[in-house]
Formats: C-alpha cells, structure tokens, sequence
C-alpha cells in the first residue's frame, strides 16, 4: 500500500511544465548530519586510501579488501541496509553524497560501490529472509565481498541474451550453472556472486552463487587502461551446483532485477563521477597557479581561465542535476508505507518513475567527468602524460564511465524511449502537448524577459527550449524512432534538464541571507556560461535531428525558429569565465 503521489513530480515531467525551485533538491539543503557523514568519509579516504592508492593501483588485493573493511568498520557499507538487518537506511541523497566524497579514489570507489550497489543492492531488494540473513551482514561487514556477474563474451548491451544456463538437477535440489561471465568486477577477491542465467536456457534468472561452491572459477586478470586498483576478470561456471534457495527473486523474473538495480546504480555512478570531476578539477586549479610559461602563472592565460570556467560550469551543472534526480527519489521513497511483503516492489517502481532522469544523469555526469578530466590534463602540458602526476589517472580512470552501467549510446536511446512509453501508457501527456504545440506557439522573448529572478532571460530561453522540443517532435512524426534521432532526442531531453536543474538551484542560493555577494556574482556567471553551452548545443542537436527528419520548406522553417528562439545572448560572457577562472585559481578547488 502506498500514500498517494499525488502533487508529487512525475518522471519526465520536466520537459513538460516549469518547474520550482522549491521543488528540488540542492547540496545547499544537506542537513548537518548529512555534512558529517560527508566529512567523515572525505577524511577517510584523504588519509587512509590516497596514500594506499599507488600500492593498490599495484594489484594488492589483500589490501584493497582490508581498506574495504576499514570503510565497513565506518559503516560506510552500511547507508543502503535496511534497519532490520542492522543497517542506516539513509536516504539517496546521502548515499549519493558518500559516493561522491569516495569518488576521487577511482579504483576504489569502483571496488566499494561495487561491493555498495550492484553486490548487495539484489540481494536486499529481492532476497528471502533467509537469504538476507545469511548474507547480508557478510557484506555489510565486509567479511565477505560481492560481485555482479550480468555481461558475458557475446553478450553485453543486450543482456538478455544470456548463454548461462541452470538446469534443475533431476532430485529438484538445485541448479547447475554453466557459462562464462565477462569482466566482472571484484571477481579476484569476491565471496558471493550475483549470476544471471536462463532457466533451461529460457527464463532469464538471477542465483547468489558462493565463491566455494565446486566448479566455479576465476579467469586472468584483465590488463585495463584504467581502475587499475580494481580486479575484472571472467567467472567461469562449470557444472556449479547452486541449491535452489539461492535462486534471487522469482524464477524467469531475472530482468527485473538486472534492470532496477541499473538505475541506481547508474545514479551512484553519477555520483561517483561528479566526486572524480571535482578531484581533477582541484589538481589542475592548483596547477595553473603553480607553473609558469613566458614569466607568468598559467592562470594569467585566457585560454588556461577560459578552460577553468567551462570545467566549472560543467561541474555545477554535474551536481545539481544529480542532487535533483538523488532528492526526486527520496522524495518519492518517502511516501511508502514500511509494512507488507510488497514493500521492494513498491520501491522499485518509485525508483523506476524516474528511470529516466537516472539515465540523463549517467550520460551527462560520465561526460563532464570526461570534458574536466581532459582539460585537467591538458592544463598540466607534458606533465599530465606522466604518472606522477594525479592527473594522469583521473584521465585513465575516467573513460570507462562511459562504457559501463549502460553504454552512453544505450543510456542516450533510453531517455527518450522511456518518455515516449510513458507517454503513451497515459503517464504523462507529452503526446497532448505535442498536439497543441502544432495549433498555437507562443515563445518568450529571451532578452525582454523579466520576472522577478536575475536569471529572467534564462528562464525564458529554458521555457522555448521546452517549446521547440515540442515543436520538433510534432514534425518529426513517426520518424523519431530511428535511432540517429532518439540519440538527438535523448541530448535535447539531457540539456533542458542540466539547463534547468543549475539555473533552478542558483535561484535557491541567490536571495539566501547567507549567500555573500562574491558567491552571488559567481553564480550568475556559472549560469551565463551553462545557459550559453546549453543554448548552443541545443541548437545545434535540434538543427540536426529535424534535418534527419524533416523535409522542404517545413524544414528551413524549423531551424529559422530553432536560431530565431534558441539563442542566449550571453552577455558579458568573457568576464563571467574571467570571475569563475579567477576564484578557481585563488581557492584551488571546485567553487560552489
Ligand atoms: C572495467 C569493467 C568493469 C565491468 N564490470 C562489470 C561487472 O561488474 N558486471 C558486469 O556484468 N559487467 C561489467 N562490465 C561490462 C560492461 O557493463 C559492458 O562492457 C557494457 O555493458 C558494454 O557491453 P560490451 O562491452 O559487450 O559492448 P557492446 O554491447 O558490444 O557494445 C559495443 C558498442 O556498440 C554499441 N551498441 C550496442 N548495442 C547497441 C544498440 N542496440 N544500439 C546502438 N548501439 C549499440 C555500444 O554503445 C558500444 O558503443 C564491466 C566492463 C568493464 C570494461
């Protein structure tokens, strides 16, 4: 049973209505709970696993599995277990914020949120009882490790043509697991394995397989371009007697599970990445006040400032578009009544109202951590092709972020697909709208804006995106299920939602007594710089997508709107980068 949700945000409503700041959540709200659990772990990890990071880097397993011990003994491993099997039940928010203070580390916020989410996050949300009470304290504790076992050699994006095959044993006690799984994550080292397979080779499952149990083994190593701290090798099942309690959720239900548990997972990735970005970000802020070229800091260079400002807007858009998706979740967490066997079920489907969102937050954070980490390197010239240099392995680190939990590609042709199923399953009426853009367009006028935020052009330009978003996919028609133009679709839905969740916090922050008037300035130029890239990219995606799908004259009238409405006039664009550039330096860290 659940309250109602009533009032309460619907998943893919954004690109259909304004909505209020007081609606999202932002870091501003962290309570100070939040902020201790926060500095906890960020003291954690700057003096326990920086300094280990090279020795693990090394492949010293054995010490990875005692830090991961170390971040149990903490009760890190505890936020996601619910209260019964000893854990904190924390809200997203905070379970966001630890694997974002984790972050840095790249391997080891791999190892962990490996062992966090994708190794304990099944087993909570559909084991028995009994499974959760054998289990689940072995994690939490770390005494034993977990690992996912979905990709295997053929089969990667499309999970579910899965070869594994369990075949009841004819006394019915239990499965015989064969097959190969792919570069499974903490496999090296893992006590419990999460393993999909097909029921006589049909019904898609998952079993909670035992290190111990006869026939199970662990392939080579694989020699990765980065997390090199981290263990991925294949698992290889051989006859693996699983008894048939440790079959996970219901028998053909597999999907289910593989799937939900990706939203999250893709949302701590988000997290994950955001802390990595900030990391990269410090080194090269710091950097470009330490060297100097032709007699002067780095910094004093337009080209190094007009790169910290970019990577500033990157991050700030980063953060606030993943607290927002964090904040949507536990808001929507929240109404659920505790009691009843059909209390996971009832989560899962809170969590899956917002598949979407997760999804844009994957791809947009995965590629600023991309874009940051780049700069950062580059920042550092020669240096930042040298291991010594931090810089080198958050580049390394980063590039995997856009392979796993869902390729970007997948991810990008989801959002849109997501949408559009709910659309037409009557969840949101997208398809109404997109009738009645066709009938009457009324645009604001992006430079006369006014209202009463600072940021009124924004806001305007934020309210004809969502227009022409519309109006775009009243002429596409029915071509917009080819996959070139999904991907397009699934960008634009990506920039109104970065455009909106910074410019909705920065209008939070701004009449706050305790915003200073050095932050104030700092937020409007973050906001010019975001609204200026957003703009851009938007039209350009826009312009792009209605030239795959659209014909004739109807077409050149398109993109004359898309120019005419979609551009930010950005004024005093350079001195808003010059102000961001100048804090970055001054304070050598992330600024907001
Ligand atoms: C370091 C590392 C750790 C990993 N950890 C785990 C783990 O712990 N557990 C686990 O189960 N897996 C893990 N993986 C696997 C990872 O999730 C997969 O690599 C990923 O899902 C992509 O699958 P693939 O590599 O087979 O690529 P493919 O699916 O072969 O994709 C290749 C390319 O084709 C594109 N593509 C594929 N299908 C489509 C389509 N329908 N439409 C458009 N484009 C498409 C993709 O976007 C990609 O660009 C890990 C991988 C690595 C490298």
């Amino acid at each position: 049973m659940s309250m109602t949700n009533e009032g309460m945000v619907k998943g893919g409503e954004f690109l259909l209505r304004e909505a209020l700041g007081s609606e999202i959540f932002t870091p501003e709200d962290f309570t100070s709970e939040q902020r201790q659990i926060a500095d906890t772990t960020e003291t954690f990890v700057k003096n326990e696993i920086f300094p280990a990071l090279e020795q693990m880097e090394g492949q010293d397993f054995a010490l990875v599995v005692e830090k991961m011990r170390r971040c149990a003994e903490l009760g890190l491993f505890l936020i996601d277990i619910p209260e019964e099997f000893g854990g904190l039940e924390l809200d997203k928010a905070t379970s966001m914020l630890v694997a974002e203070k984790i972050g840095p580390t790249g391997s080891f916020a791999i190892t962990s949120s490996g062992q966090t989410g994708i190794g304990s996050l099944p087993l909570v949300y559909y084991g028995t009882a009994e499974q959760k009470q054998k289990y689940l304290e072995k994690l939490t504790t770390a005494e034993w490790v977990g690992a996912y076992c979905l990709t295997e050699p053929d089969c990667g994006s499309d999970p579910l043509s899965a070869r594994t095959t369990a075949t009841l044993s004819e006394d019915g006690t239990c499965y015989l697991l064969n097959g190969v799984k792919q570069f499974i994550t903490n496999a090296a080292f893992a006590d419990l394995f999460t393993v999909f397979a097909k029921i006589e080779g049909q019904h898609f499952s998952a079993f909670l397989v035992e290190r111990s149990m006869p026939g199970l083994s662990i392939g080579n190593e694989e020699k990765k371009m980065g997390l090199k701290g981290t263990s991925t090798a294949q698992v290889v099942l051989d006859n693996v007697r699983v008894p048939v309690e440790n079959l996970l959720g219901e028998a053909g239900k597999g999907h289910k599970i593989a799937f939900n548990v990706l939203n999250i997972g893709r949302l701590k990735l988000s997290a994950t990445v955001v802390g990595a970005a900030k990391g990269a970000f410090s080194e090269a802020a710091s950097y470009a006040v330490e060297r100097k070229q032709f007699g002067q800091p780095l910094s004093s260079f337009g080209a190094i400032r007009e790169k910290l400002a970019d990577m500033a807007g990157s991050l700030f858009a980063a953060e606030s578009l993943l607290y927002r998706v964090a904040g949507l979740l536990d808001e929507r967490i929240a109404t659920l009544d505790r009691e009843g066997d059909d209390y996971y079920e009832r989560y899962q489907k809170a969590i899956e109202e917002y598949a979407g969102e997760c999804a844009i937050a994957k791809v947009f954070c995965s590629e600023a951590l991309s874009f940051v980490a780049d700069e950062a390197l580059q920042i550092h010239g020669g240096y930042g092709y040298i291991k010594d240099y931090q810089v080198e392995r958050y580049y390394r680190d980063a590039r995997i972020n856009r392979i796993f939990e869902g390729t970007n590609e997948i991810n990008r042709l989801l959002i849109p697909t997501l949408f559009f199923r709910r659309a037409d399953g009557g969840a949101l009426d997208l398809w109404e709208q997109v009738n009645s853009v066709q009938s009457g367009i009324c645009f604001e006028n992006c430079e006369d804006a006014g209202g009463d935020s600072l940021f009124g052009p924004e806001f305007s330009l934020l309210a004809n995106q969502k227009k022409l978003f519309l109006l775009l996919l009243s002429a596409l028609g029915d071509r917009r299920k080819e996959q070139e133009l999904l991907l397009a679709l699934g960008d634009l839905s990506i920039a109104i939602y970065a455009m909106e969740s910074s410019l909705l916090r920065a209008d939070m922050i701004m009449p706050s007594a305790n915003t200073s008037e050095q932050k104030k300035g700092l937020l409007q130029a973050v906001v010019r710089v975001i609204a200026f890239e957003t703009a851009a990219r938007f039209q350009l995606t826009a312009s792009r997508c209605a030239a795959y799908g659209v014909q004739g004259p109807e077409l050149v009238a398109l993109q004359k709107t898309f120019a005419r409405l979609g551009t930010y006039p950005a004024v005093g664009l350079l001195e808003a980068k010059h102000l961001l550039a100048d804090a970055a330096t001054e304070s050598g860290a992330y600024l907001f």
